[in-house]
């Protein structure tokens, strides 16, 4: 894929940059490799003032970011502040937490003293995607400097100017340098990045062919891989739920970046005694929604990050509806190579039909009717994916078993599902390993060394 800022809402190329090469490529990872080996050197204090004045910039540069995201991958302005907002809150609380969450662990055992030490591993690369485009890679550049180690970034193709804006944030804050780099880089390195001794891990976000190909590559040279793939999250409507409530936050649910969100609710399930006002109510919840321009205040939501995303929603939708789902609420594109894709709601959705497995990133709300509870825990367990989840009733201790009995990696009951930096973030199945965020996140690249004094 070029490397190029494309403006999904006008249509027109607004920058092209030339790919690194692979000499280039390579001197930054020795210096990456250079760096590591000073920074895992330094005191938390050191680390906590850098990561609180990345956090300042973050704040201070929000409408710039925003631009940026608005005219490279489509995100409402207002919505671009908010995710600098929380990238800055998740600097903050890294640089605050850090050094408790990395503290030498006591273990009572027959040695004389014995411990679990966590120690940094060095180069970590991250394969970040587009759609969050600065708090995809903050959930993961925050506790990996704190905890010691150096990024390497390579983020997806369309948002080059966001990622240099990200390596710039962390040089204006102090980190030496190398500590963190952009590579403006297409896919075909990565292989080679990661069969390089020097890179230790790898992190990954995205889809399952990225993550099982990334996945494959530093499983043969025996490196530690994050995988926060794709998701088809289930939204567990119960007879008991209160209805107004629960239509009102499907559609902010469903519609999360214009629908292309990993835990963006996108399986409806609905008691069969409730599902016709649920629609109806979700109906009028999505057709109030305003689309236009991102980088207009009024705008709720945008076009879909590039066009092909479209196209390829469109034909998920199609072949849904010809093996037979019925169309609830006309919308999506308005002809092939456009990036806007309006709501659209699909019920009637039955196995054998694209959208039972597959993951609409887009904003298509499908309904599955369920028959009672455990029908409802059933249909959302059937689906490769095991991202995140909600459910809804007035009874709270219901909610919370049948919160146990959802596979998935959150779930949430009366709420709709989001990431804090508090509470830790991924998948179970086909959405993923390993977790980001809270401190299990911090600890994912760390060597946890066993210490053992006789
Ligand atoms: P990709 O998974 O292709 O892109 C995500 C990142 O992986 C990008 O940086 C991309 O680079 C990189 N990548 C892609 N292929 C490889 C590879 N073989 N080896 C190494 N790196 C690779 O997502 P798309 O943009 O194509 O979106 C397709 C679908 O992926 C979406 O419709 C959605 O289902 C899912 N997705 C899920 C996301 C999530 O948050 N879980 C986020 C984005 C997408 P490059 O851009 O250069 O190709």
């Amino acid at each position: 894929m070029a490397i190029e800022s494309f403006n999904p809402y006008t249509g027109k190329v607004l920058r092209r940059f030339r790919a690194f090469s692979w000499t280039k490529t390579e001197r930054i990872l020795t210096q990456a490799a250079r760096a590591a080996t000073a920074w895992r050197e330094t005191t938390f204090a050191t680390r906590r003032a850098l990561m609180h004045r990345a956090a300042e910039l973050l704040r201070e540069r929000q409408d710039e970011l925003a631009r940026l995201m608005a005219l490279e991958m489509g995100k409402p302005v207002v919505d671009g502040r908010a995710e600098v907002l929380k990238c800055a809150l998740t600097c903050d609380y890294y640089a605050d937490h850090a050094e408790d969450f990395l503290r030498d662990e006591q273990i009572k055992t027959e040695a004389r003293r014995s411990f679990i030490a966590h120690e940094p591993l060095g180069v970590v690369l991250a394969i970040m995607p587009w759609n969050f485009p600065f708090w995809q890679v903050i959930r993961f550049a925050a506790p990996a400097l704190m905890a010691g180690n150096v990024g390497l970034l390579k983020h997806a193709s369309n948002v080059p100017q966001c990622a240099l804006a990200l390596e710039k944030i962390f040089h204006d804050a102090g980190f030496p340098p190398a500590t963190f780099r952009t590579l403006l880089i297409g896919s075909d390195l990565v292989e080679k990045l990661l069969q390089d001794d020097r890179v230790k891990a790898a992190t990954l976000t995205g889809s399952e062919l990225a993550g099982s190909k990334v996945a494959a590559t530093a499983g043969a040279q025996i490196k530690k891989t994050v995988l926060e793939l794709g998701g088809s999250d289930p939204f567990v409507v119960l007879a008991d739920a209160d209805l107004e409530l629960a239509a009102k936050t499907a559609a902010q649910a469903r519609m999360v970046n214009a629908g292309q969100s990993c835990i963006a609710a996108k399986r409806f399930i609905v008691d069969k005694s409730i599902v016709k006002p649920f629609i109806s109510q979700l109906k009028t919840h999505l057709l109030a929604l305003r689309t236009g321009d991102p980088l207009d205040e009024a705008t709720q939501y945008g076009p879909l990050a590039r066009p092909d995303l479209a196209d390829e929603l469109t034909k998920q939708v199609e072949d849904t509806v010809k093996a037979g789902a019925k169309v609830e609420l006309f919308g999506g594109q308005k002809a092939p190579g456009m990036a806007l894709f309006r709501p659209m709601i699909l019920s009637n959705i039955k196995p054998g039909q694209p959208a039972y497995y597959e993951e609409l990133f887009g904003p298509v709300a499908l309904i599955l009717e369920a028959r009672d509870e455990a029908d409802a825990v059933r249909l959302a367990n059937d689906s490769p994916f095991g991202l995140g989840a909600s459910v809804w009733t007035r009874d709270q201790q219901r909610g919370e078993a049948v919160a146990r009995r959802i596979e998935s990696g959150a779930v949430f009951v009366n709420a709709m599902v989001k990431s804090s930096p508090e509470m830790p973030f991924g998948g179970v199945k086909k959405s993923g390993y390993g977790r980001e965020l809270s401190y299990l996140g911090i600890r994912e690249f760390v060597n946890q060394k066993s210490i053992w004094i006789a």
